[in-house]
């Protein structure tokens, strides 16, 4: 014990504050190395037995969770926005969509996972999908729960376990994450919560025990992670950031765009890796498009999440606000012209203007780097080539959206865009049916619908020769 208190001593707490008030909510102790070792111990336990429980049994589990989920969805709804500052009604929508992922997993994990037939010269072959072992998932606050369970249900319909380092400001939601698994009846050690920081991430990849690393969150995180498992051989899946394009064309119905626009920009209080966040606008409607985006972008109602007439939350961590605000800064200082907001509102809580920036710099923060933040750029181009030109020029490629009604334009955004997920008259969003991934530094694999769940399963070739007995062979 006094060994262990040793190895302990100096590790922060893990503090949930409210961002809206900055009231600290709650600190945990970490995880003692102790009991790290001993949940590892039980995820690999666990997984002897989960993987042949059968898929029925487990999707009545994974149905049980999905109710759990709805009918405390207000509970869980406060909860988030408590922790990180979104706004009650989206929280909510939270809850509801991670219950939409569990019922969908528990209905289809099985005829996504089916034995395949194959043609081969065997007498009879086919591919069986089977799960790998505990996964370690490294998951990012911003949708604290649907995260966590676009990554869980689909593990552990197909059999994995899951292990769940959250980040460091939602411990809360992270346990009460645990605890919807545990009352759906799911068997101890199925799904794990480690409350630890980031230091000791490497420590559990490099553990045996573990079979696969999934991390949703920024570029430098994945970088790391994933060299870590490289080194071990370990399989990852990387969900990262974005810096998504929203491209308006002049045949595209002008109102709605605007409206979409605006909506795509704060979605999650500008915390999305997926919202909009550079509108490359058709010079000949760039003039109508950027008056009436300021418009509605400054009649936004910023405050109290728990505030139904709230648009705009806080963000969530402090560090978070002072990136932002440097970001912005220095894309000012470097020359862009501020046309709303630009600043951190002089209030308690981490509360930025909803902002506009327009003429951005090649080279500034901005143009670079992903904004998470209620702050929008304008750029301007002259027709749909020269809008993917712009579009492609980040080292990100997540989604993007683009407004056209020209069914050229249409295929030529399909085709030439760099992004793992491409919405057309609508702002880009995860839907567990299609899969949710990237390309370039926004990451490898994918999330949701069978490509998802094929993600972690070990895809086992069978070939079966039929070789007759030798009935006069030797003795
Ligand atoms: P982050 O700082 O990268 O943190 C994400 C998670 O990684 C946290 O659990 C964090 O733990 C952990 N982490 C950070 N550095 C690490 C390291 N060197 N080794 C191991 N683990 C590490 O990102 P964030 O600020 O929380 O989240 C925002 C980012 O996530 C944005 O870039 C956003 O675009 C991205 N995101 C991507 C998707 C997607 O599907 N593509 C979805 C949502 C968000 P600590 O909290 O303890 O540091």
């Amino acid at each position: 014990m006094g060994a262990e208190r040793a190895i302990e001593f100096g590790r922060r707490s893990l503090a949930s504050i409210n961002p809206a008030t900055e009231e600290l909510l709650r600190e945990y102790e970490q995880h003692t190395d102790h009991a790290v070792e001993r949940k590892l111990q039980l995820a690999q336990d666990c997984f002897s037995s989960l993987r042949k429980l059968g898929f029925a049994k487990r999707a009545s589990m994974m149905l049980r969770a999905a109710e759990i989920l709805e009918k405390e969805k207000q509970t869980f709804g406060r909860l988030m926005t408590q922790e990180m500052g979104k706004t009650l009604a989206s929280a909510i929508q939270e809850a509801e969509k991670c219950a939409f992922g569990c019922r969908y997993y528990a209905e289809n994990a099985e005829r996504f996972l089916a034995e395949e037939p194959a043609q081969t010269n065997a007498t009879r072959s086919f591919v069986r999908y089977q799960p790998l072992g505990p996964v370690l998932a490294v998951m990012p606050w911003n949708f604290p729960f649907w995260q966590v369970f676009r990554f869980a249900a689909p593990a552990l319909m197909a059999g994995n376990v899951g292990l769940l380092k959250h980040a460091s400001n939602v411990p809360q939601c992270a346990l009460a994450i645990e605890e919807i698994f545990r009352n759906a009846g799911f068997p101890e050690g199925a799904f794990q919560t480690l409350l630890i920081d980031s230091k000791r991430v490497p420590a559990i990849i490099t553990d045996s025990r573990i079979a696969a690393v999934t991390l949703t969150g920024s570029v430098g995180a994945g970088s790391s992670v994933a060299e870590t498992a490289g080194k071990q051989i370990k399989k990852t899946v990387l969900e990262l950031g974005g810096s998504d394009p929203f491209i308006v064309m002049p045949s595209a119905n002008l109102e709605k765009a605007i409206e979409t626009a605006v909506q795509a920009r704060i979605i999650n209080n500008g915390q999305s890796c997926i919202a909009a966040k550079r509108f490359i606008v058709d010079r000949r409607i760039a003039g109508e498009f950027d008056k009436k985006f300021v418009e509605k972008m400054k009649s936004l109602k910023v405050g109290d999440p728990m505030d139904p007439s709230t648009h705009v939350g806080p963000l969530a961590t402090e560090d978070g606000l002072k990136t932002l605000e440097a970001q912005v800064k220095e894309t000012v200082q470097m020359g862009a012209r501020v046309l709303l907001g630009g600043k951190r509102l002089n209030r308690k809580g981490y509360f930025f203007e909803p902002t506009v920036l327009g003429d951005i710099p090649a080279g500034s923060p901005v143009w670079e780097d992903e904004l998470f933040g209620p702050v929008a750029s304008l750029f301007r181009c002259d027709g749909m080539e020269d809008a993917i030109r712009i579009a492609n020029g980040t080292k990100f490629g997540l989604g993007a959206s683009a407004w056209t009604n020209d069914e050229g334009e249409r295929e030529m955004f399909i085709n030439e865009i760099q992004s793992g997920l491409a919405f057309i008259n609508a702002m880009v969003a995860s839907d567990p049916r299609i899969p949710f991934g990237g390309v370039k530094q926004s990451g490898y694999g994918r999330e949701l619908s069978y490509h998802g769940i094929r993600e972690f399963v070990n895809v086992k070739s069978v070939a079966i020769y039929e070789v007759k007995e030798n009935r006069s062979g030797t003795k």
